[in-house]
């Protein structure tokens, strides 16, 4: 089945903690094994699993997408947004989380974030989730 989250994005660059989005909508499907593929439909923002504990980590991922690829550079595309489809190839548009007794697979210090590399804008997460068939 494919789900859809509306994220709505308030900044330029910045990550959006989804978890809790994720876990509400895998509650309302039952499912209680299998895989969710979260994916976003855009060319100028990404997902990510990375630490949700320290809000630091976040501010550094940011730091270091920005000094990689800044934002005013002698780019061709002429909509002014380059750094931001380059942010979003780099960090990619899908992630992979397992489900196991109804409740995601994740590290204790593992959340899934939305990055937002060319905001504020509203944004679509959509979610496929593969359920097992061996229970
Ligand atoms: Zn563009």
């Amino acid at each position: 089945m494919l789900k859809r989250l509306e994220v709505k994005t308030t900044s330029r660059i910045q990550l959006i903690d989804i978890t809790t989005n994720i876990r509400a909508l895998l509650r309302s499907e039952n499912m209680s094994s299998g895989i969710i593929v979260v994916y976003v439909p855009h060319t100028t923002c990404g997902v990510t699993i990375n630490e949700n504990a320290d809000p630091a980590v976040k501010e550094d991922i940011i730091e270091v997408f920005d000094r990689l690829v800044p934002e005013n550079a002698n780019y061709r595309h002429l909509e002014g947004n380059s750094d931001a489809h380059i942010k979003s190839s780099i960090m990619g548009s899908s992630v992979n989380v397992f489900v196991e007794s109804g409740a995601l697979v994740l590290g204790t210090w593992q959340g899934v974030f939305l990055a937002e590399f060319d905001g504020p804008r509203k944004r679509s997460v959509l979610l496929k989730m593969v359920a097992d068939h061996l229970d």
